[in-house]
């Protein structure tokens, strides 16, 4: 195994074969595959108890499409694959090399892709990278010729023999597929493009795994590094894909602040009303003026909120509870994330723990349990302390933050912390409700502040954001009335956002929800019925080729 960038023999001639890690996800089985960790990350750690509420949402290996779009070598993808057709891939094509990227707890299937390759393709050259690539010991688990920690673009250019420096060339991708809220899929025309400007974040918290991928504390790297090539790339997305909105894959997009503010005023001189989902830490939040990040077309921010008085410098003199109201004030919708089993959480404070967390209420809430991973500061800390568990006390499947610790917390004994992080979400779901309905009533705060702002690009805004799509949303609050028409707290929220809605709506559209409302309070029982039944959602296997690949 090796770890240096030696270059193929073939060069760009190589036959590439990029993957996943096989599939099904959400059952459990003897490669890893957990019911607890299904392919969808809303319904994985954030809206998982939420039932025909919850978002239901597949994401593609973005990674590895950033890889394939930055070969000049023939390259194929195959992505969500089960065993089966990985395979069958690897019998019936002859690859010079084999790429596959994972994250930990799948190191059994990585393992068994592996052998697979080496059985039918004994002469391919195996790299495996990802979050998998920061196990210290993987070299010893897995027979795989390469493991690549931090920037795969960089190393397969040098491995191709191509120009390390060339620009990055950008996949053009909705960042989701299969979506589906309330029993209804979702359109495509308000799905986002997926944008991946910077990796890495430099603020490196403890835990932070992305942060460690790509070097830690101090450490990012920028794919794009202005605010002019970054608004190039996405005139081009938006001209092929026809988006106006882009979910912003960058661990702490605003922390640039340079690039940000040129990308601002680049937006306004060409009328962009384009909106953007971002990750943030508070403090780059913070650098901005409300006006500027509304200008910027800020419509969602996943925000780490972590625990009250935690050590984090990133939340450090700032009153999250007024900041996140203010955000919303202005249709900024919000998603808190909170860790269950900080160092100071004992199971006598949790429930002011879950309590502070939620009286957030913000429109998302992702709940994780504090999770030492390889490669961080907290893991080293924790080796040192002699707290890791082995294998055989916490096997590496479950090592994904949704169920269980993999080491001895000093307060919370093993296995309570599992009811501790369901306590949450419940609790969650609730006080505050439906997911889906306060990002419903952020959305209608923003449209009547900003409806008849004087800046075009605002106003068209918020009217792509909200009011195009008021009519459905109305509908949605109709059925969920409907659902808690037994639950009073939960009825009288819902009755007011309808009314609130009604106020925005004429007449024709009006007479449109209760006829839309009764539509999906049916497929809301379908979907409840289904899911109580133990039906599960899996991606579909997606094969790409590259021009260079569909020419072979
Ligand atoms: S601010 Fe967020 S992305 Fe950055 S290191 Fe901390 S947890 Fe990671």
């Amino acid at each position: 195994m090796n770890t240096s960038n030696r270059v193929h023999p073939l060069r760009s001639q190589a036959k590439v074969l990029l993957s996943s890690v096989f599939g099904p996800y959400a059952q459990d089985d003897e490669y890893g595959s957990r019911k607890i960790n299904p392919m969808e990350l809303y319904h994985n750690q954030v809206t998982r108890v939420q039932g025909p509420f919850s978002l239901r949402m597949f994401h593609r290996s973005f990674g590895l499409m950033l890889l394939q779009e930055n070969m000049d070598a023939p390259c194929t993808l195959l992505d969500f694959p089960t065993l089966d057709r990985f395979t069958n891939e690897i019998q019936s094509h002859s690859y010079d090399i084999i790429g596959i990227s994972s994250i930990i707890p799948n190191v059994g299937k990585v393992k068994k892709m592996c052998e697979m390759a080496r059985k039918y393709l004994p002469n391919a050259t195996i790299v495996v990278g990802g979050h998998i690539a920061s196990m210290p010991d993987l070299h010893n688990i897995i027979d795989a010729d390469y493991i690549v920690k931090g920037d795969g673009v960089s190393w397969f250019r040098r491995f191709l023999g191509q120009d390390e420096n060339a620009p990055v060339r950008h996949p053009i991708v909705l960042s989701g597929f299969g979506g589906r809220i309330l029993g209804v899929p979702l359109s495509r025309r308000n799905t986002a493009a997926i944008l991946m400007p910077s990796v890495g974040c430099p603020v490196g918290c403890n835990f932070c795994s992305t942060s460690t991928l790509f070097g830690g504390k101090g450490k990012f790297i920028n794919f794009y590094k202005t605010g002019d090539s970054l608004f190039s790339v996405m005139c081009q997305i938006e001209k092929s894909l026809k988006v106006r909105s882009f979910f912003v894959l960058d661990e702490n997009f605003l922390l640039h602040q340079k690039r940000a503010l040129r990308l601002l005023e680049l937006m306004e001189q060409h009328n962009k009303s384009w909106s953007l989902y971002i990750f943030s830490s508070a403090q780059a939040l913070k650098l901005y003026t409300t006006e500027q990040l509304v200008r910027l077309g800020i419509s969602w921010v996943w925000m780490g909120l972590e625990g009250e008085n935690s050590q984090y410098a990133k939340l450090k003199g700032i009153d999250t509870h007024s900041f996140v109201r203010d955000l919303q004030s202005h249709g900024i919708r919000v998603m808190g994330s909170t860790i269950i089993g900080l160092e100071n959480h004992t199971p006598k404070n949790i429930d002011q723990v879950i309590d502070w967390a939620i009286s957030h209420n913000t429109d998302f809430h992702q709940f994780m349990l504090y999770i030492p991973i390889p490669g961080t500061a907290l893991y080293e800390q924790l080796l040192k302390e002699e707290s890791i568990l082995s294998e055989e006390e916490c096997p590496i499947a479950d090592i994904h933050g949704q169920y269980c610790f993999n080491y001895h917390h000093k307060h919370i004994c093993e296995g309570q912390e599992t009811e501790f992080l369901l306590r949450a979400f419940h609790r969650d779901f609730e006080i505050n409700g439906p997911s889906i309905a306060r990002m419903i009533r952020t959305m209608l705060r923003g449209w009547k502040r900003y409806k008849n702002h004087p800046n075009p690009c605002i106003r068209k805004r918020f009217e792509w954001g909200f009011k195009k799509s008021s009519v459905y949303y109305a509908g949605a609050v109709w059925a969920m009335k409907k659902w808690y028409r037994k639950n009073g707290p939960m009825l009288e929220k819902a009755t007011s956002l309808l009314q609130d809605l009604y106020g925005e709506l004429g007449w024709k559209a009006r007479t449109m929800v209760s006829l839309l409302g009764r539509v999906m309070y049916f497929t809301m029982k379908r979907e409840a019925e289904k899911l109580a039944n133990g039906w599960v959602y899996e991606p579909s296997t997606i094969y790409e080729k590259n021009a260079k690949a569909l020419k072979q």
